[in-house]
């Protein structure tokens, strides 16, 4: 995949520990910039309650995950809390050559992964208000096992230490204010300078630029 893609889609990655809000935020965020495409990972992680096959992920097997990775088929993979993860590079590939926007929601190893090939991506990491507070979230969610949760609050602070990585940070205390600043992160990236150039590369034409 080039690395400057002449297409007008934007990149947006977004990265938090288990128990900050982010698939919230997420959902709220897509509902407010519906030409935003959300990127459904692969993952060999069961489904929790609720959560659909083609949806929340694309759910598979082990070994049809090591298959995809190699088939070079992940724009990124990584394993978190003992399940792997990746993101399709085909998918990718296809909807910012359309010109579409993409949001990966994925950890910081993917994320660090992404950045080497997209130096452009627009990267946020969301932080909780407090170690309590993540604390809490995770144990009211109800979806995970309490094996699954103690071993998502261990690896807390390690995720967390890597959020100096990341372009922006948002504190997600109050929800439609954190809301509010990842809108304006969408909004802001798409007026950068190299992405209106593309997509009103009519205009700058007409205008001489
Ligand atoms: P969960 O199991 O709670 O849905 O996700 C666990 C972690 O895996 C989260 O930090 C989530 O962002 C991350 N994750 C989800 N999809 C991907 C992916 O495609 N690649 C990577 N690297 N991480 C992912």
């Amino acid at each position: 995949m080039s690395k400057n893609p002449t297409t007008s889609g934007s990149l947006f990655l977004v990265s938090a520990p288990s128990g900050a809000g982010k698939s919230s935020l997420v959902n709220a965020l897509l509902k407010l910039e519906p030409s935003l495409q959300l990127s459904i990972s692969f993952t060999t992680r069961a489904p929790r309650p609720g959560e659909q096959n083609g949806r929340e992920y694309h759910f598979i097997t082990i070994e049809d995950f090591l298959q995809r990775k190699n088939h070079s088929e992940f724009l990124e993979f990584a394993e978190v809390h003992g399940n792997y993860y990746g993101t399709s590079k085909i998918l990718i590939q296809e909807a910012m050559q359309a010109g579409t926007d993409i949001l990966l929601e994925i950890d910081w190893q993917g994320a660090q992964q992404v950045k080497k090939q997209f130096p452009d991506v627009a990267s946020v990491f969301i932080l909780p208000p407090s170690l309590e507070a993540l604390n809490e979230r995770l144990n009211k969610r109800g979806q995970d096992s309490q094996e699954v949760i103690s071993r998502r609050i261990l690896a807390a602070g390690g995720e967390i230490a890597h959020a100096p990585e990341f372009e922006y940070v948002i504190i997600n205390q109050d929800f439609e204010l954190a809301l509010s600043e990842l809108s304006a992160i969408v909004k802001a990236t798409r007026c950068r300078t190299s992405q209106q150039s593309v997509r009103n590369a009519a205009l700058f034409a007409q205008l001489g630029i």
